[in-house]
């Protein structure tokens, strides 16, 4: 069966993709199987699980049909039109995070680094080794052109290893809501990273606009259900990222990276600025739930 996953504030091509083995899943985090439904995308439900507030979708596609999800998005598009559509300030902010919080550099992983924007800003600073894992060929190509001096290795997250404690910095940016086993993940991930290092995680943020789309059909926001299996809130990230060891976890709202249109942009900056100004007047306490992106970040607990 041929699917499309639909246009979205992050998704700014609709490509095909076909699956044939799905399963259902309960909630990653807590293994709960009590949940509220939330709406449902292409058939896949959107669900709330009523213990710890997850959201996911189910049923999940199988862990053997993940990788052709990215095969088809690389397809139609070359890497210049894809690069082009980046706006460059989701990178200036991380490198600016990253900085702040770790000012005298380290080596820096950048897992799903796709063409290597994000390495790309970080290597004008010397005092950061860099290294990057992507998992489409044609995004690894372009990335290691992009930046010499970052090492880039092509693979899926269950195919990469990094000895243990090897890196003072690992972002992940627009990764975990693909993953089946984001708990799994992060502790894999965090073995990877020294005590007092830095875990970066960026995600998007679309269960408010689910919950508004019940009411007014009409907004245009899509999960994409099923390259997307989960929806993290702050407080989602949070319970992530202290259940993987992290502690000293702080939040800030994305700024957009990309879009279709220019109503697109001019429509996520008016919902943006609300929730900068308000997240600035409450002192980084309040996160406006029509941000949009979350970045979470903390530092791995001493053993
Ligand atoms: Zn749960």
């Amino acid at each position: 069966m041929t699917q499309h996953v639909k246009q979205s504030f992050y998704t700014t091509v609709e490509h095909p993709f076909s699956i044939e083995h799905t399963e259902d899943v309960v909630c990653n985090f807590c293994t709960s199987e009590e949940f509220r439904s939330l709406g449902e995308e292409l058939g896949y439900s959107i669900r709330c699980c009523s213990q710890c507030r997850l959201v996911y979708i189910n049923p999940q596609p199988t862990v053997d049909e993940i990788p052709a999800f990215y095969d088809n998005m690389y397809m139609d598009d070359s890497p210049d039109e894809i690069a082009a559509r980046g706006l460059g300030y989701t990178e200036k902010q991380l490198a600016k995070i990253v900085r702040k919080r770790m000012p005298h550099g380290g080596e820096l992983l950048d897992i799903g680094c796709g063409f290597g924007a994000v390495l790309k800003e970080m290597a004008q600073y010397e005092e950061w080794g860099l290294q990057g894992v992507e998992i489409g060929e044609k995004a690894v190509a372009y990335a290691r052109e992009l930046v010499p001096s970052a090492t880039i290795q092509e693979g899926t997250l269950a195919e990469i290893n990094y000895p243990p404690a090897s890196f003072d910095c690992i972002l992940m940016v627009t990764v975990l809501e693909h993953v089946k086993d984001p708990l799994a993940v992060l502790k894999q991930v965090m073995t990877w990273l020294k005590p007092g290092g830095l875990l970066l995680l960026q995600t998007p943020h679309v269960e408010p606009f689910i919950r508004m789309k019940r009411y007014v059909p009409s907004v245009p926001i899509h999960f994409e259900a099923p390259r997307h299996l989960f929806d993290f809130s702050p407080r989602s990230l949070r319970m992530y990222m202290q259940g993987a060891g992290c502690e000293d976890v702080n939040l800030d709202i994305a700024v957009p990276y990309a879009c279709g249109t220019r109503w697109g942009v001019a429509m996520i900056w008016g919902m943006k600025l609300i929730g900068f100004a308000l997240h600035r007047l409450s002192f980084g306490y309040y996160v406006w739930p029509y941000a949009g992106g979350l970045i979470a970040h903390g530092v791995k607990a001493d053993d």
